[in-house]
């Protein structure tokens, strides 16, 4: 069996799988503020789900993370996270073996996913495909004739990062402009915040009066046909659609899967998105391109990390 972590901005979740890909156990907690209770919280997070198998730490084989940001694969350290800013330069894989002794192996946190999406989400059906997480940040997956592809060093496909405004606002990332910083649920957020002084009878405003503003209340009033709420959608989904439709045009793939929190909007999103993507491609592309919002999001990232750790075992 072997255990995947999906190591994200907001929360970090866990799995144990056999080596179908089965779900045995999941579990989830929010990730830490600090580097001392990130370790120690993760250490019993790795512990509850050995204890959900009943069957001790020796029955795991190996452990994948898959953690947000760059990475080096190779000395098993974060090198720079964009959204958890205390992991920069942490040599996680090392830690974590010490801690419980199991061989613990590093993927980005994308890639990790779009494993998950190729093993239990039906990616391998398609030979040329992308995957986009629409979350606090936005990234990316790219598989190339039936193979994963990630760039000499693991940290290919930061498409939250392409520069959609060349004057635009500042990233995490030291640019500015980034996809990210206009179509994630973050984005969305700042969005409806900075606008919401135009828009005095929005039911945005009563909602957040004993609540905090989440994407999850922007959608929802969206949904009920607020003002304020479709604006910030309809923004975010135009930004979005420059990206997909800079991707359509380089990588000219079969399927576009979305997953992450903002991919439930897909109501709201996609018809915007694809409006926009028609309009930007070039003519003759995209038009067999197929748009799919992932099933379970909330648990494929770690199954793709526990996909990386069997691979690693049996292909060292
Ligand atoms: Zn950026």
């Amino acid at each position: 069996m072997y255990i995947g972590l999906d190591i994200g901005g907001s929360a970090v979740k866990g799995v144990l799988a056999d080596g179908n890909g089965r779900l045995l156990g999941f579990a989830e907690i929010n990730t830490p503020g600090k580097i001392k209770e990130f370790e120690q919280d993760i250490i019993k997070l790795v512990d509850s789900l050995t204890v959900m198998a009943s069957i001790g730490k020796d029955g795991i084989k190996c452990i994948g993370i898959g953690a947000a940001g760059s990475i080096d694969r190779k000395r098993g350290v974060i090198i720079k996270s964009a959204n958890i800013r205390f992991l920069d330069g942490y040599r996680i894989v090392k830690k974590i073996e010490k801690s419980t002794g199991i061989k613990t192996v590093l993927e980005n946190d994308a890639t990790a996913a779009a494993m998950g999406v190729w093993w239990v989400e039906g990616g391998s059906r398609y030979s040329e495909w992308i995957l986009m997480t629409l979350g606090t940040g936005i990234g990316g997956g790219l598989f190339i004739g039936n193979s994963i592809y990630t760039g000499s060093s693991g940290n290919s496909m930061e498409i939250g990062h392409m520069t959609i405004d060349y004057n635009g606002k500042k990233c995490n990332c030291g640019s500015s402009g980034c996809l990210e910083r206009y179509a994630s649920a973050t984005a969305i957020v700042e969005s409806a915040e900075s606008l919401i002084g135009e828009y005095p009878s929005s039911s945005i405003i009563k909602r957040t009066m004993n609540e905090k503003l989440s994407s999850r209340i922007i959608y929802e009033e969206a949904m009920n046909k607020d003002r304020l709420a479709l604006r910030v959608f309809n923004e975010a989904s135009t930004c979005l659609g420059y990206g997909v439709a800079n991707l359509i045009n380089i990588f000219n793939p079969e399927a576009i899967f979305f997953g992450g929190g903002l991919s439930g909007a897909r109501e709201i999103m996609m018809p915007v998105v694809k409006k926009t993507v028609k309009k930007r491609i070039m003519p003759g592309m995209g038009t067999s391109t197929k748009y799919i919002v992932i099933r379970n999001f909330k648990t494929t990232p770690a199954l793709g990390a526990a996909k990386i750790a069997m691979d690693s075992v049996s292909n060292p």
